[in-house]
């Protein structure tokens, strides 16, 4: 630990890094931190942390953060310092002429996880006010989107159904494509104390977690999936379920849609989805589909399910939710303490940047757009006409683009050039367009590309709230102010003004009012509430306890009756093939964060200097690769290089990369497929070739 001398006075915060969102005392002298140390009374973390937290500090001083605005003619033009004042009248000149050219809807803004509530509220509001169109979007698109399709459809809301504390009391955990050791280590801890104390495990995933087999804890189950092949292995499952009578049917007859049930119920026995028939497909042997689902379905226990990228980031992304939805309610396995369906959100915010509204088809609380009668309370409360049409997804406004239709974009914390599918995709599109505004900490691969650069905020410096991934809405305490003078809210409050509609917050406090007055599922959130309670569960308003709502669908689904939906498994189009006979996928490790932004600019690079590549050894030696090799790897879409791990934690035909490093161009080589119904990239499958590079 790097101590920079005796504090002499503390801040409680949250942790801006994962979706757990650990409370964090930073403990000061003057403006600088000198330690950070996890919260004993927060109530996500109980006082622990992680070493990504605790070093989070770091990034916030470091010599790269940029503090003064920045305009340039053109991107191949030096970057020109100058005041708030005239980088945002720029920027809102160049937005009004590119609509007054091109039309309303050739420009869009987009959110992310690194806004706080109240800044990502204020993004869409400006978009659909100032801008006057629909066409926001948030970093959500690349993670948790098809969740909130799929439990939206089946449970009739886009959130996970139980607090962190819920897994104490599970009997059955079933992890699906995550891998909380790595990417949720304070409740991975907590699950790893269930699973001494007994509980049974099941894992999902095409590659040996550290879950599977370690010193501690050992899986009953591994299911070792091929890439691409999630919804097999779930209709196996629930084919197991439903043929051998173990369906709750009190639950089901109590709790669920009757018709959809049946429906699901005669799709999923036939004989098709088998675990002999699903065998071929997913390379899981029958015996192990079955004894999984018989432990998942035991009658009088509490079975949990936790799942991550690893599901949504896929071709069938959607569906998958929706099949881990069906098999919960079809077991009776939510609406209660130790049960229930939980997404664990990759990163501190992207709940709340989802619950805010930022989704080109989407108000505030998750109402669709093209409902009057809620388009017309926010009407009335911001006194515009709203478009009542879905506005432009991310990948949708690159397409735009590239057809010449789509020229202005404001981007607040989001790399998209690193985080998002096909770069060279990416870049094309941004090339294209004539004003891209980069509101940031630091200067991106998506700033290479603006023609604005507007310096946004570190988490030390925001005053606001975080959404962790158990709707727990925590506050954000500034801890210094903002280096550049302005934080994201204002900075964006500026803009609004500038291009003409008024915004006049003084406070975020003043934002997050305003969020509760047109949100019924905030209506009971307020700064003074999380202030005497610590923290509150959304849905928070009169129908709920004081602090919010810790396990949903309790006596009932959201929507009503619990709708089950078929989810036929369809093959992905990224097929390998003689040219590309390996399948890539991707995920974290515990001491870097994402696109290592942050993470990379603090201690943490000491125990993760590179990203690399993970071969099976029989993959390995048919390539003459040996461990520590640079290897090439090349797809449809690109190529790149990455040093060797020749490691059995990998089954034979896959291979297995992180992402936390813009040199290894994790995303040079991922392709354009998406989800079916919410284009959430396809990170998870990749045909790829690999082989040794004799020199760098
Ligand atoms: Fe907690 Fe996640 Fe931050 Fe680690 S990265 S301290 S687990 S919020």
């Amino acid at each position: 630990v790097i101590e920079l001398g005796q504090p002499e006075h503390s801040v409680i915060t949250t942790c801006a890094y994962c979706g757990v969102g650990c409370a964090f005392k930073a403990e000061m002298k003057g403006n600088q931190v000198v330690r950070m140390t996890p919260w004993k009374d927060g109530k996500a973390n109980e006082g622990h942390s992680c070493i990504k937290g605790r070093f989070a500090w770091g990034y916030a001083t470091h010599k790269d953060r940029i503090t003064r605005p920045m305009i340039r003619a053109s991107i191949t033009d030096p970057w020109q310092e100058v005041s708030w004042e005239v980088a945002v009248g720029h920027a809102a000149s160049e937005f009004k002429r590119i609509q007054a050219q091109h039309g309303r809807d050739s420009v869009g803004g987009i959110t992310s996880s690194r806004c706080t509530n109240e800044e990502a509220y204020l993004v869409q509001k400006l978009v659909r006010t100032a801008f006057g169109n629909n066409n926001v979007d948030t970093c959500a698109r690349v993670c948790h989107s098809p969740t909130g399709y799929g439990l939206g459809q089946t449970y009739g809301t886009s959130a996970g159904t139980q607090t962190f504390k819920s897994v104490d009391q599970a009997d059955v955990i079933l992890v699906i494509g995550a891998n909380p050791n790595e990417a949720h280590p304070v409740f991975g801890s907590r699950m790893k104390k269930r699973l001494r104390q007994g509980a049974r495990l099941i894992v999902i995933d095409p590659r040996a977690i550290d879950l599977v087999n370690s010193a501690h804890v050992k899986a009953d189950y591994h299911l070792q999936l091929r890439p691409g092949t999630n919804v097999a292995v779930i209709s196996a499952l629930a084919h197991v379920v439903v043929t051998e009578g173990l369906v709750d049917e009190a639950y089901v007859a109590e709790r669920c849609d009757p018709k959809s049930f049946a429906q699901w119920r005669d799709f999923v026995a036939q004989p098709q989805n088998s675990p002999e028939a699903m065998e071929a497909v997913s390379g899981v042997p029958a015996e192990l589909l079955r004894g999984a689902a018989r432990l998942y379905a035991s009658k009088g226990k509490n079975a949990a399910i936790y799942y991550g990228l690893g599901v949504t980031e896929h071709a069938q992304g959607s569906t998958m939710v929706m099949g881990i939805a069906n098999l919960a309610m079809a077991t009776g396995n939510v609406g209660r303490e130790g049960v229930g369906v939980n997404p664990l959100r990759g990163q501190n915010n992207v709940q709340g940047s989802c619950d805010m509204g930022s989704f080109p088809h989407e108000l505030p609380g998750y109402r669709h757009i093209s409902d009057a009668t809620v388009r017309g309370e926010f009407e009335a409360a911001w006194g515009v006409a709203l478009q009542a049409e879905p506005g432009l997804r991310i990948p949708n406004m690159f397409d735009a683009a590239l057809e010449g239709s789509f020229k202005g974009l404001y981007c607040v914390g989001e790399d998209i050039v690193q985080s998002d599918p096909n770069t060279q995709h990416v870049a094309a599109a941004l090339s294209a367009m004539e004003c891209i505004v980069v509101q940031d900490i630091f200067l991106n691969e998506t700033a290479k590309y603006a023609h604005v650069f507007l310096p946004g905020a570190s988490f030390l410096e925001k005053d606001g709230t975080f959404t962790n991934a158990e709707r727990r809405i925590s506050r954000v305490r500034q801890v210094m102010p903002p280096l550049a003078g302005n934080g994201d809210w204002e900075a964006t409050q500026l803009l609004a003004n500038a291009l003409g509609y008024p915004m006049a917050y003084t406070h975020p406090e003043r934002i997050m009012a305003e969020i509760a007055a047109l949100t019924p599922s905030f209506a009971g959130v307020s700064y003074e509430k999380i202030e005497r309670l610590g923290s509150v569960q959304w849905p928070c308003n009169e129908h709920t306890p004081e602090a919010g709502t810790d396990i949903m669908h309790v006596g009932g689904f959201v929507r009503g009756k619990g709708r089950f939906m078929l989810t036929q498994y369809v093959a992905t189009d990224e097929k390998v093939t003689r040219k590309f006979p390996l399948i890539l996928t991707t995920g974290r490790v515990l001491s870097q964060y994402n696109v290592g932004a942050q993470t990379r600019r603090t201690d943490n690079s000491r125990w993760y200097e590179e990203d690399r590549l993970e071969i099976h050894p029989h993959d390995a030696e048919e390539r003459g690769i040996r461990q520590d090799d640079w290897v090439g790897i090349a797809s449809r879409a690109g190529q790149t290089v990455l040093r060797a791990e020749v490691s059995e934690r990998v089954q034979p035909g896959v291979v297995y990369a992180t992402f936390h490093f813009p040199e290894s161009g994790a995303n040079v080589i991922t392709t354009d497929s998406s989800d079916w119904a919410t284009n959430c990239p396809e990170y998870k499958v990749t045909a790829v070739q690999v082989s040794k590079v004799s020199q760098l």
